[in-house]
C-alpha cells in the first residue's frame, strides 16, 4: 500500500516512510491511494482493540517493513479501552468513550501508535530523530507521554502561551529528559506554522532529522480508525444497524479518522462535525468558498483552530463539493451553548462533560427529531472532564474526580522556554 501527497499524483511513498517524513516534500499530506478491502477477520466478535486494530490496519502496510510489527504496535500502544457506553436505551444513543489513556484524551491513542511505530522503524543513520509538534491543548501532552524517555529520539512542542487551560499547561511542561516545551508569543496557528516552516528551513534540517507528531502525520490518523471501526461494528452486531458519529472537531484529525473507516467500508451513517466558535469548516460546507482565519480562544481549547491542516484530506476524500456536503456535515457551538449543555446534561443525566465532548451533545440535541430517531447516534468523547476542572466544577458544582493517570502527571514539576512567534526564534530554542 502506498500512501500519496493530497498536492500530487503519483506512486506515493510506504507506511514507514510517511510516518517518518510527517508531511510529503511537496507540503501536501499523505493519504492512501486507495481503500482495501477489509478483511473478514475484522468482524469476528471477540476481538479486543489491539487485535481488530492491526486486522483493520494490516492491508495499509501491506509490504511495508512493519508489517510484520503490527500486532506488536497495536498491543502496546491501545493498552487503555475505548468503551461504547448506551446514554439512553430509548434514544439509541449511546457514547464513545476516548479518554482511558495516559494524558485522558483521544489523542493517546494516535500518539502511542505512532511513537510505537517509529520506535520500531529500522534506523538508517544515528541521528536523534526530533519530534516537532505544535499544541492547541492536549496532543502536545499526549505525544510527549507516548516518546517520553524513548531512546534516539527527542519531543519539541510548541504551545501558545496563555491559551491552554492550566491544567493542559502542566501536561505539556512536567516532562523533561528527551521533551522541550515552548511556550509561543502568538496562537496556535502560529505553532502550527512554525512547524511546518521549520520542515522546509534547511538550516534546521541540516542539523537534524525531523518529522511532526502532528495530525497531518498518516501515522496518528490512520490508528485513530481502530475504535471507529470497533465502535461501529459492535453497534452492527448488537442492532443491524450502521452508527452514525458526531466527533468533537478542530483540525479535523479525529474526523477523517472516522470518514476514513467508512470509506474502508465500516458499517458507519452519518457523521456530523461538531465545531466550536471557530466556524470556518461549518461555513465552508454552508457557503462552498474555503476562508481561514485567525483562531478563537474558546473554552473548548483543543478545538480552537482557524485553518485545519486537515481540510486538505477531506478535499482529497471528496473533491467534489457537492459529494463533500452530502457526505459530512457540520455545526457551530458557542461558549454560551457548551456551558448551559455541561450544566443541563449533568442535571438531566448526571453525566459530565468535558468541554469539547459537550460541543458533540449541543450538536446532537440541535439535529432535526427525525433525523435523531432515523439512525443509531455515537457521540464521540475526545477527553475526561478532569482535565478541565477550572471550566467544568463551577458549572455543575461539585468536583471532578481524577483519574489515577492525571494524578500523576499533576504531581511532576513544569518548566518550559519562551519564545516568539518566528522561525528565528524556534532556531535558536532547538
Ligand atoms: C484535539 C482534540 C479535539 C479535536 O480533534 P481534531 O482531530 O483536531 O479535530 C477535540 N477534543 C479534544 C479533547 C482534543 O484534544
Amino acid at each position: 500500500m502506498r500512501f500519496a501527497s493530497t498536492r500530487a499524483a503519483g506512486n506515493g511513498v510506504g507506511f514507514s516512510a510517511a510516518l517518518r517524513e510527517g508531511l510529503a516534500p511537496d507540503g501536501g499530506l499523505y493519504v492512501p491511494t486507495r481503500w482495501p478491502a477489509m478483511p473478514a477477520a475484522l468482524q469476528s466478535p471477540d476481538l479486543d482493540l489491539p487485535s481488530r486494530g492491526a486486522s483493520l490496519l494490516l492491508p495499509f502496510l501491506a509490504a511495508d517493513p512493519l508489517e510484520g510489527e503490527l500486532p506488536a504496535i497495536t498491543r502496546e500502544a491501545f493498552n487503555f479501552e475505548a468503551p461504547l457506553v448506551t446514554l439512553d436505551a430509548a434514544a439509541k444513543l449511546s457514547l464513545l468513550e476516548l479518554f482511558h489513556g495516559p494524558t485522558a484524551a483521544f489523542k493517546d491513542f494516535g500518539a502511542r501508535f505512532l511513537a510505537a511505530s517509529l520506535a520500531r522503524v529500522p534506523r538508517t543513520s544515528g541521528r536523534t530523530l526530533n519530534m516537532l509538534v505544535a499544541t492547541s491543548g492536549d496532543t502536545g501532552g499526549a505525544v510527549a507521554a507516548a516518546f517520553h524517555e524513548r531512546p534516539g529520539m527527542q519531543v519539541t512542542v510548541l504551545f501558545p502561551k496563555g491559551l491552554v487551560s492550566p491544567t493542559q499547561e502542566r501536561q505539556l511542561t512536567c516532562w523533561g529528559d528527551n521533551v522541550r516545551s515552548l511556550a509561543v508569543r502568538g496562537t496556535f496557528d502560529d505553532c502550527q506554522r512554525l512547524v511546518k516552516e521549520a520542515f522546509v528551513d534547511p538550516e534546521l534540517k541540516s542539523r537534524a532529522r525531523m518529522s511532526s507528531a502532528n495530525s497531518i502525520n498518516p501515522g496518528r490518523l490512520l490508528p485513530q480508525m481502530a475504535y471507529f471501526a470497533a465502535a461501529s461494528l459492535e453497534v452492527w452486531r448488537r442492532y443491524g444497524e450502521p452508527a452514525s458519529f458526531v466527533v468533537p472537531s478542530g483540525n479535523l484529525g479525529n474526523a477523517l479518522a472516522c470518514l476514513w473507516a467508512r470509506a474502508a467500508g465500516l458499517p458507519i451513517g452519518e457523521v456530523v462535525l461538531a465545531h466550536n466558535a471557530n466556524r470556518t469548516v461549518p461555513d465552508y460546507l454552508a457557503s462552498g468558498v474555503w476562508r481561514a482565519r485567525p483562531s478563537i480562544a474558546t473554552l473548548a481549547s483543543a478545538m480552537d483552530v482557524g485553518d485545519p491542516s486537515n481540510a486538505e484530506r477531506l478535499r482529497a476524500l471528496y473533491p467534489d463539493f457537492n459529494e463533500l456536503r452530502v457526505a459530512v456535515s457540520a455545526c457551530s457551538v458557542s461558549d454560551e451553548e457548551i456551558r448551559a449543555r455541561i450544566r443541563a446534561d449533568y442535571a438531566s443525566r448526571g453525566q459530565i462533560w468535558c468541554p469539547h465532548t459537550a460541543t458533540a451533545a449541543e450538536a446532537y440535541e440541535r439535529l432535526p427529531a427525525a433525523r435523531r430517531a432515523a439512525q443509531r447516534w455515537v457521540l464521540v468523547s475526545t477527553a475526561h472532564p478532569a482535565k478541565f476542572p477550572e471550566i467544568v466544577e463551577p458549572l455543575i458544582g461539585r468536583a471532578v474526580s481524577v483519574p489515577q493517570s492525571l494524578a500523576g502527571l499533576f504531581a511532576r514539576a513544569s518548566s518550559y522556554v519562551e519564545i516568539e512567534p518566528d522561525l528565528g526564534a524556534l532556531r535558536a530554542a532547538l
